[in-house]
């Protein structure tokens, strides 16, 4: 089985990576480390079946015709606040020609293609939790609307090329996922808590720390995406229209519906890392979304999967992990 992982260095494309190696997959990546590292690559120096090339997606990758391409991942993109905020436009861009260069490589090699969508299609969602029926509340005026909209608009790239070439293409949002691997000044709010914490710096909440959150620990997410490309086409749309009256592009929400305020997130890391932290309110961010909750019915029933790992027993493999990278 060949796959084509793009975006490969990131978070969660490094835990794919190792994943798939270890199961003797043969992998291709491709990352233009904007918000990634080249370093990351070590980690998989000793594995053979793997291959990586240094492209932006923004470009047709026309060098990857030659090979077989059983499954393309699309992960391109910068997922943080921080980073997709830092360029909106180069967000924009990579979500959608990405995106477009992406499909039309699938439609050539005739392989499934799945695309990391998220939970911000959801925006500040008006209903709780949200299911993959609800179509969002996002700003497309607001300095989250370059990835919302362009995860958004990217879904929609999917569901043309679904509807007009008869691809098999599958379409995952993601919500909040931690867990080691992530970049520790990846913005996010685990690893700046953690960081934080660990460093005895002031713990930093945006707003009044009531906003919520519900945080997937990632060796769950990476076995939801196994089995989500594995499950036959045939099943997998079967199931999704006679339970779920689902008939367009299958779509399912990835997540933990375990629901956390983000001050209790901060409490919860301090009590972990002993540490004599002070939490402090800073301004909060335009366009936050005040909940987020999936809804993992179709999940669950589709790929017989659910979170396994618990947000303290996460945490505190994603700590130990925080600590060797930072002393
Ligand atoms: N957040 C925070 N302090 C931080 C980083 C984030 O209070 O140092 C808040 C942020 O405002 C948001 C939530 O934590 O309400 C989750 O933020 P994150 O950037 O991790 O992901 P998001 O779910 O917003 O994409």
């Amino acid at each position: 089985m060949k796959v084509l992982l793009v975006g490969a260095t990131g978070f969660i494309g490094l835990n794919l990576l190792k994943f798939f190696l270890e199961k003797s997959y043969e992998v291709i990546g491709i990352d233009n480390f904007y918000s990634s590292s080249e370093r990351n690559l070590e980690i998989l120096d000793n594995y053979k079946n793997f291959m990586f090339y240094k492209w932006d997606i923004r470009r047709y990758p026309k060098f990857l015709e030659k090979y077989d391409i059983d499954i393309i991942i699309n992960l391109a993109c910068p997922a943080s606040p921080k980073w997709y905020m830092k360029d909106p436009v180069f967000t924009l861009e990579t979500s959608f020609i990405g995106a477009k260069n992406l499909l039309d490589l699938a439609k050539k090699k005739n392989s499934i293609f799945l695309q990391a969508s998220t939970s911000e299609v959801y925006g500040d969602p008006e209903i709780h939790p949200q299911n993959e029926e609800y179509r969002g509340n996002v700003n497309t005026l607001g300095s989250r609307a370059c990835y919302d909209e362009g995860k958004r608009v990217a879904e929609t790239l999917c569901y043309e090329y679904w509807k007009s070439f008869n691809m098999d293409i599958r379409i995952m949002r993601i919500f909040n996922t931690y867990g080691p691997y992530m970049d520790i000044k990846d913005g996010r709010v685990i690893s700046n808590f953690i960081t934080q914490a660990l460093k005895g710096e002031d713990i930093t909440i945006y707003g009044d720390g009531n906003q919520t959150r519900s945080f997937q620990y990632i060796d769950d997410l990476v076995s939801a995406i196994y089995k989500y490309i594995t499950i036959s086409r045939e099943e997998l749309t079967e199931k999704l229209k006679t339970k779920f009256n689902w008939n367009t592009v299958p779509t399912l929400n990835l997540g933990n519906p375990e629901e956390y305020k983000i001050l209790d997130l901060a409490k919860i890391i301090l009590k972990l890392t002993n540490s004599e932290s002070k939490i402090v309110f800073k301004e909060k961010f335009q366009d936050d979304p005040k909940q987020r909750k999936p809804d993992i019915t179709k999940a669950k029933y589709i790929l017989n999967w659910e979170p396994k790992i618990e947000l303290v027993e996460g945490l505190q493999k994603t700590i130990s992990y925080f600590k060797e990278v930072l002393f």
